[in-house]
């Protein structure tokens, strides 16, 4: 079922480049796998699937380091505590989920003590949604320049989640405002930073997020299913 749905939202990915005009080789899946079990991210990868995106640090951690044989790629996408960074920092490939200094300052000191380098997007809040995180979009470059002094911490781009809604056209304005952003901050921002990754769109709106920009999508229920526990 997983390989089935997996192969589903690849051509549901092609089609959506075919009426943009760009390349599926241009955009990444990460399959969101919290609340599964390994044995599920087993069969995805089984099914050629490399990237894996989890919320939670500890269930980030226990399936990274129990599935390590495997070579995936792990991705942190949600609200990372400074104090569970310490859980994520040995496997994360990429941290969507940058919003704060505090926790710059925090993953500086680990990927010191480890080191390596980690790589992350900055969460941008695009919606009129109390409940989402991220920085308003006039809160970015003002942030980006006070990561400078943290240089174990590289900037790849930016992550945004759209409105909860059944109509995946809601998401467009929000998806087309980090895209602009996008454009401005490769002029403005430090130039140790780089914007080339995007992540945005999930189950509900990766179609629209693929036409406004998008070269990672993450994506959960139209993969693994519904999901159980609320998160
Ligand atoms: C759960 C989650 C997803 C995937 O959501 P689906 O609707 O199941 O595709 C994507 N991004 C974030 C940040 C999430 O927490």
């Amino acid at each position: 079922m997983i390989a089935g749905n997996l192969e589903n939202v690849r051509k549901r990915m092609r089609e959506a480049c075919l009426r943009c005009d760009r390349s599926p080789a241009d955009i990444g899946l990460v399959a969101v796998s919290k609340t599964f079990n390994v044995d599920a991210i087993r069969d995805a990868a089984g099914a050629g699937q490399i990237d894996f995106g989890e919320n939670y640090a500890q269930e980030f951690r226990s399936k990274a380091e129990s599935l390590r044989s495997l070579n995936l790629h792990w991705h942190f996408i949600g609200h990372l505590q400074s104090n569970k960074a310490k859980y994520v920092v040995n496997d994360v490939h990429l941290i969507h989920s940058l919003d704060r200094l505090s926790l710059a300052n925090e993953l500086q000191k680990l990927a010191e003590k480890k080191g390596r380098t980690i790589d992350v997007l900055v969460e941008a809040h695009t919606t009129d949604e109390a409940t989402k995180s991220g920085l308003l979009p006039e809160e970015i470059l003002p942030f980006l320049r006070s990561l400078v002094p943290f240089d174990s911490v590289q900037v790849k781009g930016l992550m945004t989640m759209g409105p909860f809604s059944d109509d995946p056209e809601d998401a467009r304005p929000c998806f087309r405002t980090v895209r602009l952003l996008q454009e401005r901050l490769r002029q403005d921002a430090p130039g140790s930073m780089s914007f080339d990754t995007l992540s945005m769109g999930m189950t509900s709106d990766f179609e629209v997020a693929i036409e406004e920009g998008a070269t990672l999508i993450r994506v959960g229920t139209a993969i693994f299913g519904q999901r159980l526990r609320a998160l």
